[in-house]
């Protein structure tokens, strides 16, 4: 069944204002909720359906992607919901935000767990460049972080409002009749504390900035673009809450002499006319060092010449990828009197006639090859 328009389900209009979004909800959530409609699928569907459609429409970044892509933009492992939709359990949670703690756990009638909340300090993101050899080894990075600490001096007291509960509770008369709901404290933000005392240079929440050195423990076989968690190294939260996590981003840097694909490595290797024609040994760059290699006499350019397990750890832990060193044969651009009668004199002779065999593989069948 083609899903509907996620605007259509919650009945509003694209420029709909977040609170809009948020009210247009509330009330489908109600309508539909299966307290008010036991044993009714169609109902449990539309609930769903609801639930799904604020989800996305609720999330900045989420309604963003979805006003661009439509659908498609959760399609395939994008981090939407891909095919089971959102169990009970997601939609419930969800509740806590729109109607206030009451209506946490599992139930709407209810009186859920709720309780004080626990503040996380907000995550921090950093870059770390790391070259390709220090990508094959693994790497501990140690890193300067400007984070916010509790400051010194800092102390904090029971939240008078909430009596250190972090929530408030209200009776309130809705359809379903008369609930008691629970929202977190708008005094101390769900933490059940307040700043009792704190020195002049702390911010209103007793934070302040501190340069911290962060050791980062970076796995071999790490790409591009990857993130890693270190957890509690984020921004500290104040009073009991708990520190954001600090994020880190894998910047690769070009390296002169070896390109990464995935796992392997390739590597240009230049021999000179004669080189190929008699063989040479040649020493190439690897991320563990240098190794020399033998070229045979006659080798062809276009060879690739295989060094297995010299590429990049997978990341998985499962092997290592490939060196794959390509022979690119030097030819001169000018020759002098005495070699270009030298290959003149040569032009004729059957021997340098190319007769490629079977071993001498097309750059096709190599590709091929480097993929089977
Ligand atoms: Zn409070």
């Amino acid at each position: 069944m083609a899903k509907r328009d996620y605007y259509e389900v919650l009945g509003v209009s694209k420029g709909a204002t977040a609170a809009e979004i948020k009210k247009a909800y509330r009330k489908k959530a109600i309508e539909f909720h299966p307290d008010k409609n036991p044993d009714d699928k169609n109902a449990e569907a539309k609930f769903k359906e609801a639930a799904e459609a604020y989800e996305v429409l609720s999330d900045a970044d989420k309604k963003a992607r979805y006003d661009q892509f439509g659908h498609q933009a959760f399609e395939n492992g994008g981090s939407g919901f891909g095919g089971g939709g959102m169990n009970m359990d997601d939609i419930f949670s969800q509740f806590g935000d729109i109607f206030g703690g009451g209506f946490g756990g599992g139930g709407f009638s209810g009186f859920g767990g709720g309780g004080q909340r626990r503040v996380k300090g907000s995550n921090l993101r950093i870059r770390v460049k790391l070259t390709l050899e220090e990508i094959a080894n693994g790497v501990e990075k140690k890193v300067k972080v400007k984070r916010k600490v509790q400051a010194p001096g800092t102390t904090y007291k029971t939240c008078s409002t909430c009596n250190g509960s972090g929530q408030v509770t209200r009776i309130t008369n809705t359809i379903l009749g008369r609930m008691q709901t629970a929202s977190p404290c708008n005094v101390c933000g769900g933490a059940g504390q307040t700043i009792d005392k704190k020195p002049s240079d702390a911010d209103s929440q007793g934070l302040k900035v501190a340069e911290e050195t962060v050791s980062i423990k970076i796995p071999a076989g790490v790409v591009d673009g990857m993130q890693l968690k270190v957890s509690s190294k984020g921004n500290e939260a104040p009073g009991n809450g708990v520190s954001g996590d600090l994020i880190v981003v894998i910047e690769e840097e070009v390296h002169d002499k070896l390109q990464r694909e995935g796992d392997n490595l390739h590597y240009d290797l230049y021999v000179s006319y004669p080189d190929a024609v008699l063989g040479t040994s040649k020493e190439i760059d690897t991320v563990t060092g240098k190794v020399r290699i033998k070229v045979e006499a006659g080798v062809q350019s276009g060879k690739i010449l295989r060094l297995r397990g010299k590429g990049i750890p997978s990341i998985n832990g499962y092997g290592k990828g490939d060196l794959l060193v390509h022979v690119n044969v030097w030819t001169p651009k000018t020759l002098n009197k005495q070699q270009r009668e030298f290959f003149e004199s040569m032009r004729e002779d059957e021997h340098f006639a190319p007769k490629p065999e079977s071993s001498d593989k097309s750059f096709f069948e190599k590709v091929k090859d480097m993929f089977s």
